[in-house]
């Protein structure tokens, strides 16, 4: 019976039919206008949310009590049956929730693999590190996903060689089918009107442009993405996944982690569409793998390191980094300032879209934010608020382990800083931008470039003992001209490029 279930309160990541134990079962969805009010999250992101939560709302009918309140302890308070609740995304919805005495909180799902699987593969690793590849390949193992019995299927488990191609030659697109694109309603009018009012009546403010709803926010427009991407967008997927091209801002990219992260598909469905179109010869196993890859690695890892780790592992700042994230880039380059092609096309890509693809986030924008020496829980909390798809868990660890190298190699066996001549190669930008990829001196000196050099020469001590870093550090020391490299870009320091 529904109601011996008891009525499960769904947040707003919790929104797909897996986070119900039954499909009639009552359920309490919240809508708190005050978590948009702490800080200046992107607008596409908060439209997305609200969109997402209100369509599920009146899909459910009467079977959810919908409550728009300030507060969730508000909301809660107009509640006087106990709650279930599935293990929620974030250290602070945890504690929150296991403070409620009338809620019962379950374990969380939503991935692929559970916090007890990730606690026993860590437990059997002793002293050695917890490495992404090692987790997916005993992932794969264990869930049979991409296996041929004990092989991988294509008789390797790593593609990533033929996934990193630079963009196709002369070309400002890469070709791919468009991606899907749903269709605003009437819930999505009402949002929008909403949130112009709270913006005006200055409760609110956000960052980025408003325009169109570009992600899925309810299960049957999810299910058509990902249908739409596996169809016709995964067969392209791979050999250009790490290229960047300015006219292109989607390239083959899925762009299903909006979904995903809301709740609305089970990974597990979308690992298994994607290996279906390997198995029925439609999509090649490079791109299939690249994409498993994505969600069973990069995503199942993300979450379990961010529970796995203790609570301050989000203050470190293992290079003291130590300058303020700056205006122009809190604002998204929203008055045109910078000149570099390629943080500029990166910046304007957030800034319409409320997204941008790995590359960009990791080897443009998080590279920059590196070399500049930017704090990494501020960088952190930009990545979270910008992106329709960042939550507290992908970006902790993504940001302070993966992007700025600031829990001391505990994720990344070398920081992600890369000069002008790794974007050149990746992407079209370096053609049209005032800068020169070549250049360290000067004012043609490309930042990037230069960047790379001082942020080496500024942390060569730090990075010593690295030695994936050996080479480059012993190239800083016989430098042709590293003194005006870094004294330039001390003075360059945080100004718009
Ligand atoms: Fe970016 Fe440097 Fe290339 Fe300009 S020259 S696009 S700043 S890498």
């Amino acid at each position: 019976m529904a109601d011996d279930l008891g009525r499960r309160w769904l947040f707003a990541d919790q929104l797909g039919p897996h986070f119900l134990d039954q499909l009639r079962q009552p359920v309490l969805l919240v809508e708190s206008r005050n978590a948009f009010a702490r800080r200046r999250f992107h607008r596409q992101k908060a439209h997305l949310v609200l969109s997402a939560l209100r369509h599920r709302a009146v899909e459910l009918g009467r079977q959810a009590r919908f409550v728009q309140a300030d507060t969730y302890t508000a909301a809660l308070a107009q509640i006087d049956e106990p709650l279930t609740v599935c293990g929620p995304t974030t250290h602070a919805a945890q504690r929150f929730v296991e403070r409620q005495e009338s809620v019962t909180v379950l374990p969380a799902r939503g991935f692929v693999t559970s916090r007890a699987d990730f606690a026993n593969w860590a437990a059997n690793r002793g002293r050695r590190r917890l490495l992404l590849e090692d987790f997916y390949r005993d992932v794969r193992v264990r869930r049979e996903i991409l296996m041929d019995g004990t092989t991988p299927a294509g008789g390797r488990w790593n593609f990533d060689h033929d996934n990193r191609q630079p963009p196709p030659r002369g070309s400002s697109r890469l070709g791919a089918p468009d991606p899907w694109w749903p269709e605003e309603d009437e819930i999505d009018v009402q949002v929008r009107d909403d949130l112009d009012r709270w913006e005006r009546d200055d409760s609110v403010g956000f960052v980025g442009s408003d325009g169109p709803r570009r992600f899925a926010v309810t299960r049957s427009e999810a299910l058509s993405a990902l249908q739409h991407f596996v169809e016709h967008r995964l067969p392209v997927f791979g050999a250009h996944e790490d290229a960047m091209l300015a006219g292109d801002d989607w390239m083959a990219h899925s762009l299903l982690s909006a979904p995903l992260n809301l709740g609305l598909l089970d990974p597990l469905e979308v690992v298994e569409a994607a290996e279906e179109s390997y198995r029925s010869g439609h999509a090649p196993i490079a791109a299939v793998e690249g994409f498993v890859r994505q969600i069973i690695g990069w995503r199942d890892w993300t979450w379990h390191l961010y529970w796995h780790f203790d609570q301050e592992y989000r203050t470190r700042n293992a290079l003291n980094a130590r300058r303020h994230v700056p205006d122009w880039f809190q604002d998204l380059d929203a008055e045109g300032n910078v000149q570099a092609r390629c943080l500029s096309e990166s910046l304007r890509g957030v800034r319409e879209n409320g997204w941008a693809h790995h590359i960009q986030r990791l080897m443009i924008l998080g590279n920059y934010a590196l070399q500049r020496g930017w704090r990494p829980d501020q960088v952190t909390d930009w990545f979270h608020r910008s992106f329709v798809d960042g939550y507290d868990w992908v970006m902790v660890t993504n940001v302070v382990g993966m992007s700025q190298h600031a829990d001391g190699g505990l994720l990344a066996t070398k920081p992600y800083a890369a000069g002008g001549a790794y974007i050149n190669k990746m992407s079209d930008y370096c053609g049209s931008c005032p800068y020169d990829p070549k250049v360290r001196v000067g004012p043609d000196a490309c930042p990037f470039s230069a960047g790379y050099w001082w942020f080496l020469s500024r942390n060569a001590e730090r990075l010593r003992d690295n030695h994936r870093l050996a080479r480059p550090l012993k190239q800083l020391e016989t430098l042709e001209g590293i003194e005006e490299v870094v004294l330039q870009e001390h003075d360059r320091g945080s100004e718009a490029p």
